[in-house]
């Protein structure tokens, strides 16, 4: 008889933020074909070289398959999933009752599934007592989360992917977006054949992305809010302002107004404050006043900054101030760097948050503590991921589960984050692979978490949509879902009522219900409409943009064009930026060091170092530096270079590159490796933080650089 087909199951990418849907085909020898799944709104069937390599790296080569436990004589030994779980309650009881719940810690990924995080964020902040949850979100996109609160009164991307087809035109800022975001930059381009989009880039290296703009505008590093501090003062005196829409729904322009003529009156005063030509930033402000259907994206050289919070403000203030958001075409918007970077958010995955986009107000924590029945419910915010180390640092966190990320390679100063793991009384480390940095930092129980292809649940991608992620895939050795894991451990904990799920559907209907849960349209993320989703339902729930609350599980496109803001009076607020300088850098670290990804590789290459294809487009760690600088130093091209900061150093091979801005080095974020020979460059970059938001600054940092 003829094979039956297999079937195929449709999930989502676990790479960036674009959320794009694909559809697998096992092939029924443990890999599988993947391609761009039509039907889905993010990505229309494309996918970009990362997505269509996704085949190429789900073997089980470099799999853990076991828990692993440390004994006695130093060495980890494979142990069953009991004796596992009991080590990890045991010692969090331990450290409880010795120093407190303070002293436990949890450290997530924009990688774990809205269900998985959830399960985490409410075993420690409802149950264990302790807020010191944080994410590696927290180095992608708290800037923009502080910035929306700041501005919103809530985490609210407003627009929608379609309005980067319906703009006239694009702005983005500190995004390489061509490179990290692929997919959305074919959406773009497409639209600029159809409609003539013109595009402006704001960015200090000349990227892909900005190779094809209209306008480059190469700023220094870290003056961003000063230019749109600019572009504001030139919006107030022109016809793109919207009074009408500035009294109606906003408060605080006169003051963001007054301010921003202070640090920038005019377009001289804002290009010698940002190092631009004077001529090119008169363009960009004409383009942006006379183009009524604009969008502003923006990404990583926003958020990760001393200033990110105060970047992204300026940013929405111009779109205030003109009435352009949530309307067909216009619109800032924020481009998360992760798959579910805001489903963490969405559950409280932030050091800053409790769950379901609420905080630490008197109110919420009582609303929250009757929601869960929670005995030990958390009342103030815990610490951030630098702080949060510094913490286990100094021995006062004694307790760390990781879960999905990999800090000891991407976590600034991440020397010291090897010393301070290596402190720890207990180190739970989840992981789907048996060897990275981080489980070389001694991790006292490892425990084999599911993979992409086996996973069940739910992200939300950059335009608020929640996809599934499916498996199709069965799941190797003794690998289970980080939600069972955590729910055993609660239950070991006595706290086993409260986490009695079947499974992935179970949490997310609680998830929606304490979305919905007293929220009569006054907190933006609200998902009641999926109370009492079924089961069949959840299987094949479709890709669905927030907030959805009850009788409405069709989503929401779009927010704010009427106003509606999530402040107490519904209003919008300007929020006027700090004065800040452009970064400077002096001997002996005159460069300043901006990192970041390349095309084809993610994060610390775990997966996509699997596939050869995706290895050959840049085989090898590199610094890029302007050739004008390389020259006194007698740096050439293809030689190694020893590049350090006051915290590390990575030996790179030099690329000479005209698009650099003078007096900078870049690097990218993804090799690792115990030495500075393998080119990982955490060690180097410093742990300075935004101060609103926790984000670090990767994009500037002092730096030195000579031949190797
Ligand atoms: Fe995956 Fe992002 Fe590429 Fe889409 S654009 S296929 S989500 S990496």
């Amino acid at each position: 008889a003829p094979l039956a087909s297999p079937p195929s199951v449709k999930t989502t990418c676990p790479y960036c933020g674009v959320g794009c849907g694909v559809k697998a085909t096992p092939d029924g020898l443990g890999g599988a074909l993947v391609e761009g799944d039509r039907d889905h709104p993010a990505n229309l069937g494309r996918l970009c070289s990362k997505g269509a390599a996704l085949g190429e790296t789900i073997g089980l080569e470099t799999r853990l398959l076991h828990p692993l436990l440390r004994g006695a004589d130093g060495t980890l030994a494979r142990a069953s999933w009991e004796a596992a779980l009991d080590r990890i309650a045991t010692g969090l009881r331990q450290v409880i009752e010795t120093h407190g719940p303070s002293s436990v810690a949890f450290y997530l990924s924009g990688q774990l599934l809205t269900e998985d995080y959830y399960a985490a964020n409410k075993l420690a902040k409802g149950f264990i007592g302790t807020a010191n949850v944080d994410t590696n979100s927290r180095l992608c996109m708290s800037s923009s989360v502080a910035g929306h609160k700041r501005g919103f009164g809530s985490d609210t991307v407003p627009g929608a992917y379609a309005d980067l087809e319906s703009a006239d035109l694009m702005v983005l800022v500190g995004s390489n977006t061509a490179w990290c975001h692929p997919v959305l930059f074919r959406r773009m381009e497409a639209a600029r054949k159809a409609r003539g989009t013109r595009f402006v880039v704001i960015d200090p290296r000349r990227t892909e992305t900005a190779a094809e703009a209209d306008l480059h505008l190469p700023l220094a590093q870290g003056t961003d809010a000063l230019l749109f501090s600019g572009l504001l003062v030139h919006l107030a005196g022109s016809a793109a302002f919207d009074a009408a829409y500035v009294a109606a729904h906003t408060t605080g322009f006169p003051e963001a107004l007054a301010s921003a003529r202070a640090m920038t009156p005019d377009a001289a005063a804002t290009a010698r404050a940002c190092g631009l030509a004077v001529e090119d930033v008169e363009r960009f402000f004409a383009l942006f006043a006379a183009t009524e259907r604009a969008v502003t994206c923006y990404s990583q050289g926003v958020n990760q900054s001393a200033v990110g919070t105060d970047k992204v403000n300026a940013i929405l203030n111009c779109h205030l101030a003109t009435g352009r958001i949530g309307r067909e075409g216009m619109g800032p918007f924020s481009l998360t760097g992760q798959p579910n970077a805001m489903g963490g958010r969405e559950v409280g995955g932030l050091a800053n948050q409790l769950a379901a986009h609420m905080g630490f107000s008197g109110e919420e924590v009582d609303r929250v503590r009757r929601f869960w029945g929670a005995p030990n419910l958390a009342t103030h915010e815990g610490l951030k991921a630098v702080d949060m180390f510094a913490a286990i640092g100094r021995g006062e966190i004694k307790a760390l589960w990781v879960m999905g990320t990999n800090p000891a390679v991407s976590l600034p100063e991440a020397d010291a984050v090897r010393t301070a793991l290596g402190k720890l009384d207990l180190f739970v480390l989840s992981e789907n692979v048996i060897a990275n940095d981080t489980a070389a930092c001694h991790p006292h129980v490892m425990l084999p978490a599911a993979a992409w292809g086996e996973k069940d649940g739910t992200v939300t991608n950059s335009e608020r949509r929640i996809s599934r992620q499916r498996p199709f895939l069965a799941r190797p050795g003794e690998v289970k879902p980080d939600w069972w894991a955590l729910a055993q451990v609660a239950g070991r904990l006595g706290f086993a009522n409260a986490f009695r799920w079947r499974g992935p559907a179970d949490i997310f209907r609680e998830h929606a219900a304490l979305s919905g849960f007293e929220n009569a349209g006054t907190r933006d993320f609200d998902i009641g409409a999926f109370v009492d989703l079924a089961d069949a339902a959840y299987e094949i729930f479709p890709p669905t943009q927030w907030p959805a609350p009850r009788g409405r599980p069709e989503g929401t496109g779009r927010l704010f064009a009427a106003g509606g803001y999530f402040t107490p009076d519904r209003k919008a607020r300007f929020v006027s930026p700090r004065p800040a300088a452009a970064v400077a850098a002096e001997p002996p670290f005159p460069f300043v060091l901006n990192t970041g990804r390349i095309r084809d590789q993610w994060h610390t290459m775990t997966r996509t170092g699997l596939s050869p294809r995706l290895g050959s487009h840049i085989p090898a760690p590199f610094v890029a530096i302007h050739p004008e600088d390389a020259a006194p130093l007698g740096l050439q091209e293809g030689m190694l270079a020893r590049v350090a900061s006051a915290h590390g150093a990575a030996v790179l091979e030099v690329r000479l590159d005209a698009g650099q801005r003078r007096g900078t080095l870049f690097a990218p974020i993804h090799w690792s490796g115990a030495t500075a020979s393998h080119g990982r460059v955490g060690p180097l970059v410093h742990g300075v933080t935004d101060p609103i938001s926790g984000q670090p600054d990767s994009k500037a940092t002092p730096a030195s650089i000579q031949p190797h």
